[in-house]
């Protein structure tokens, strides 16, 4: 077993072509949101949306957990670089997101204030241990799959004695933006999901189910390989020409339904639910994100250099939170390869690797598909 060459099969893709072509009904459309940005990538990436027949549409989501992150928050942590004297740590996907005033961790770096970029938590810890005269900040993002490593590292720290290591805690939680897509109040026509692949390994396919049966959509939970895409695809397919709406899961290889219990204890154990937090393109959702329990205030960067609440503008003619909400694509906004480019970013979903627009520029859909 090599786990990736076996799920990119020239020859199995193109099985599941004329399978998916038999299946189709050609007399409706069939619109898929695929989670996940790394969904996207792989369906630009090897060219999947062209093996599709032509009313079979993939939507993109939210699932890019740098892209969600809002505008304000990156303020936030300019600010804690530069104003409180920190060493901040975080992935390197962030560095170039656009901050207010076109502004981004990495020109705050190139300006002086030390900012690091990283590859684990550990290296944090690393940084915080090498550093004891410095206060270090660990800048977390991301769904529930980053969420567990910072549940460690906070623990480790806490064992340590560490006094000069805390987090900035940004993590989201999946099945509440799936919610508040489908509770907009003006949703985006999806006939299915493309369950996240990741995520799901932690969070199991069970938090699905209330989805597929409240609001009648079926999700088939699949993994970020071409073949997977294209298996759970038609699967959907199957499902939506039967009329069901049942949770399945084809990437069983990693994923099961209870999904990993002594990770979703550890993430018990050190955080808890917030209340509201702002999501870009999505705006404020009710219990979307955690924070460090109060008994961990000693490592919770929020409370330790009282961190303010930023609302900021996203950057003018930046379609970012539209193409968040499935509401529209990349080729919708005027700026994609014209202003905004990796080099230059001006918005969230052109620098990230999970990004939409960044899967558009990198595989050359700059036009519609
Ligand atoms: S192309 Fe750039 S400006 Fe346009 S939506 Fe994407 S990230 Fe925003």
């Amino acid at each position: 077993m090599k786990y990736i060459s076996e799920f990119r099969q020239h020859n199995l893709a193109q099985q599941l072509q004329a399978a998916i072509a038999r299946t189709v009904d050609p007399n409706r459309q069939y619109r898929l949101m695929e989670f996940c940005g790394g969904h996207t990538h792989a369906i630009f990436r090897y060219g999947v949306q062209d093996l599709m027949p032509p009313n079979v549409e993939f939507i993109h989501g939210p699932g890019c957990p740098v892209c969600v992150l809002p505008t304000g928050r990156i303020d936030n942590a300019i600010q804690l670089a530069t104003e409180h004297d920190v060493i901040l740590c975080t992935y390197a996907d962030l560095m170039r997101v656009p901050a207010s005033g076109r502004h981004s961790l990495l020109k705050a770096k190139a300006e002086g204030a030390d900012i690091r970029m990283l590859y684990s938590t550990q290296d944090a810890l690393n940084i915080a241990r090498e550093n004891p005269a410095k206060q270090v900040v660990f800048f977390a993002i991301g769904f529930e799959t980053t969420t567990p490593p910072t549940a460690v590292a906070l623990k480790q720290a806490q064992a340590e004695g560490l006094k000069n290591f805390s987090i900035f805690c940004n993590h989201v939680l999946t099945p509440a933006a799936m919610q508040a897509i489908l509770d907009a109040p003006e949703p985006v026509a999806i006939d299915g999901f493309l369950g996240p692949s990741h995520v799901s390994t932690i969070i199991g396919s069970q938090p699905y189910e209330l989805f597929a049966q409240r609001y009648a959509k079926p999700i088939v939970i699949a993994g970020f390989e071409p073949l997977d895409v294209m298996q759970s695809s038609l699967m959907l397919i199957q499902q939506l020409n039967a009329g069901q709406h049942v949770v399945e899961n084809e990437y069983r290889r990693a994923v099961t339904p209870a999904g990993n219990v002594k990770a979703q204890q550890l993430m018990q154990e050190v955080f808890e639910i917030r209340p509201y937090f702002e999501w870009r393109g999505l705006g404020l959702i009710a219990n979307s994100a955690l924070k460090l329990k109060a008994e961990y205030a000693d490592f919770d960067s929020e409370v330790i250099f009282k961190v303010p609440a930023i609302k900021s503008a996203d950057t003018k003619g930046c379609e970012c939170p539209a193409i968040l909400r499935g509401a529209k694509k990349p080729q919708d906004c005027k700026l994609l390869g014209v202003v905004c480019t990796p080099e230059n970013p001006m918005g969230s979903c052109m620098v990230s690797s999970e990004g939409a627009c960044a899967a558009y520029w990198s595989y050359g859909r700059l036009r519609g598909v």
